[in-house]
């Protein structure tokens, strides 16, 4: 199964094969059901602003750095970016505003998955383009075992955000893995393609609003319909990138 996507994924790279040792997972709303919060935040902050934006543009802004957003909000209202002060007014506002919220549970399906993969021996690091700590010191909590100390790239850890490579090139060098051993997990259209960009197997998993065409277009090798769809379907992911060999002729 999944044959053909694997075939696509490899001529398009260029690789021989896939050789899955290690995993770079997103967080917010592939780990954690954290989404809808961020979103309801950003749509609050920005209305405290007189600014009304669309709740599900914040789904299709999702990756990217909280001062990126901003800039992209006020370019469209003011004409301009946001001063420094005014992104870390606001931002620091947003992060009030959704730590305020009640905790959000992991993703269903997200702990089966990570068991599935640490089974088999694929490293996980978590690559996130949050830098809230609220979220990040629940990881380790709510995953035991998965992550290995040190094994996370934050918003601290880069220059660029989502959709830029440079996430998962971090993600890659922290355990010395070439793109061609790394699959991506991802829920959101810049994170799938920053994992593409990246030259790993990115899957997509839709849990939220943005539907999975946008994550195929984005460049996912494979996308699921829920992280529970995703969990059961990983042993199989894992075998066939174990044993497809790209077709040369
Ligand atoms: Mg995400």
């Amino acid at each position: 199964m999944y044959e053909h996507q694997i075939q696509h994924f490899l001529q398009r790279h260029g690789y021989i094969c896939v050789e899955p040792k290690a995993a770079l997972i997103d967080m917010d709303g592939t780990l954690y059901d954290s989404m809808p919060g961020h979103a309801d935040a950003w749509v609050t902050m920005m209305a405290e602003q007189g600014i009304a934006v669309d709740r599900d543009e914040f789904f299709r802004f999702e990756g990217r750095t909280g001062a990126s957003t901003i800039n992209i909000l006020f370019n469209r209202v003011y004409g301009r970016d946001a001063t420094a002060e005014e992104v870390e007014r606001l931002y620091r506002r947003k992060t009030e505003l959704f730590a305020a919220m009640p905790p959000e549970g992991p993703m269903p399906g997200a702990m089966d998955m990570l068991s599935f993969l640490r089974s088999v021996g694929v490293e996980c690091v978590l690559v996130t383009g949050s830098g809230q700590r609220t979220l990040i010191d629940r990881i380790s909590r709510d995953f035991p075992g998965v992550f290995a100390p040190g094994h996370m790239i934050t918003s601290r850890d880069v220059r660029h955000g989502k959709p830029h490579p440079e996430p998962y090139f971090k993600g890659m060098d922290l355990i010395d893995r070439r793109p061609d051993e790394c699959i991506v997990i991802e829920n959101a259209p810049l994170g799938v393609a920053a994992g593409d960009a990246a030259g790993a197997f990115t899957i997509g998993v839709s849990t939220g609003p943005i539907p999975k065409s946008e994550l195929t277009d984005a460049g996912a090798a494979l996308v699921f319909d829920s992280m529970q769809e995703c969990a059961e379907a990983m042993p199989v992911v894992i075998y066939g990138l174990l044993t497809t060999r790209r077709n040369l002729n």
